[in-house]
């Protein structure tokens, strides 16, 4: 057998799993808007759950690339599931990012056995796509960190065994991004659970709201110093965050380009014999869909490997990237409906739930138009935040 690294042997595992469980329980999950337990369960018991983990806890220790290219592999299954690993993998990124020996034994380790199942929850109802300014407040009772307020969105909501949650303390002056974060553990006193997720697309992804009514975890559960968590925003969440759904949406637009691909092969019309393939219109559009994709695919890519270099250019070329993924998956998604005809516009069709899935891309905070803003401000050396 040809030597295989380990970076190849998780694609391989991935694929698999992409290939079985993910592919068959796709629909159901749509359908049913269910969270993929079963899936989550095989991602958990191949310890891919420890992909960001360093090796020195049991994890994977591989960086953004990677990490982009698992979740098209997976995205192009059931986007559902590779969004709730997505949030897991920010999730562990931050928990590791400024770990402490508690959070390296209580959390990481168990993440990397594929124990441990965390999740980011950050947006409020309140301050909608800036989610990096919560209204959730903190304060320290004796060794207790106490927790109110009202949490949005949360992706594995009331599945993850733990979530990576951010919060303002009162007494410090309110100014952007001045708040923290800490790990509140499943089934803590006081963490309320919302209605059932119903969502257009991203259905199996239990993107559910919580109410935090004097919650209370340990001191030792809060991650870094109260106060830091705006490096946490630009270093760790968005970075992770952004190429980890560039990989999903990449992924449905590779699937809706592969199964587009296969119907202009096989739709023959009855009246003359030919395929739509043999249509040059439609071999014209194809070539554009694909080269859509494939350019957005380099840009992704080239983008994570700057990250992963810790190259000066990498934020500004992940920004750009997810947002340059989110017009292509659209695009290209809507386009392959058109090219597939009246059929493929049916509910039982797969580019619905394409279409459906690949829409959450410009809704989902930092979306587009938000990435657009920052990757501008940036360029004029303005700081990401502010007026
Ligand atoms: C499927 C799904 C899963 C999610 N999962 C998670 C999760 O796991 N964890 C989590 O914390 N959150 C999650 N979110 C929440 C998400 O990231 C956003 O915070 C949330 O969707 C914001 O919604 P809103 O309706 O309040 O938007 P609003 O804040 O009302 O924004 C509406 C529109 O205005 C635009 N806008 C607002 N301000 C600006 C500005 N300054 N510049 C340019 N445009 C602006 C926005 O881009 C958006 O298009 C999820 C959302 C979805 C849809």
């Amino acid at each position: 057998m040809a030597f295989m690294s380990p970076t190849q042997k998780i694609f391989e595992t991935l694929h698999e799993i992409a290939q079985g469980p993910l592919q068959k329980n796709a629909r159901y999950i749509d359908e049913s808007s269910s969270w993929p337990e079963e899936n989550i369960q095989v991602l958990k018991d191949s310890k891919l759950s420890g992909l960001l983990i360093s090796k020195d806890l049991g994890g994977h220790g591989e960086g953004y690339l990677t990490m982009a290219k698992a979740c098209e592999i997976l995205g192009s299954s059931c986007a559902s599931t590779s969004m709730c690993f997505g949030m897991h993998l920010v999730g562990s990124a931050v928990m590791s990012a400024k770990a402490t020996a508690f959070h390296q034994e209580k959390f990481l380790r168990p993440i990397a056995e594929g124990e441990h199942w965390t999740t980011l929850s950050l947006s409020e109802p309140g301050t909608g796509a800036h989610f990096y300014i919560p209204q959730t407040e903190m304060i320290q009772e004796g060794d207790s960190l106490v927790i109110n307020g009202e949490k949005s969105f949360v992706t594995n909501g009331a599945h993850a065994d733990s979530y990576v949650l951010s919060a303002v303390v009162p007494s410090e002056s309110r100014t952007l991004g001045q708040f923290s974060c800490a790990i509140v553990p499943k089934n803590t006193k006081g963490l309320l659970w919302g209605k059932q997720w119903d969502g257009l697309g991203m259905r199996g992804n239990s993107s559910t709201s919580a109410k935090l009514k004097n919650v209370k975890v340990p001191v030792d559960h809060l991650l870094g110093n109260i106060g830091d968590q705006l490096w946490y925003v630009f270093e760790v969440i968005a970075p992770n965050f952004l190429v980890a759904m560039s990989g999903t949406y990449l992924g449905i637009a590779k699937a809706a380009l592969k199964e587009t691909t296969e119907h202009l092969k096989n739709r023959h019309y009855e009246h003359s014999g030919s395929s739509l393939a043999s249509l040059q219109v439609l071999q014209h559009r194809l070539g554009e869909l694909w080269a859509q994709v494939e350019r957005a695919r380099q840009l992704l890519y080239f983008a994570a490997a700057l990250g992963d270099k810790n190259d000066p250019a990498a934020p500004i070329s992940i920004m750009s990237a997810k947002a340059e993924v989110g017009e292509c998956v659209v695009s290209v998604v809507n386009e392959c409906m058109t090219l597939r005809g009246g059929e493929s516009y049916g509910n039982s069709d797969l580019m619905g739930r394409h279409l459906r899935d690949a829409r959450a891309a410009h809704v989902m905070s930092p979306t587009t138009d938000i990435l657009r803003v920052w990757t501008g401000r940036s360029l004029l050396g303005l700081p990401i935040l502010g007026d």
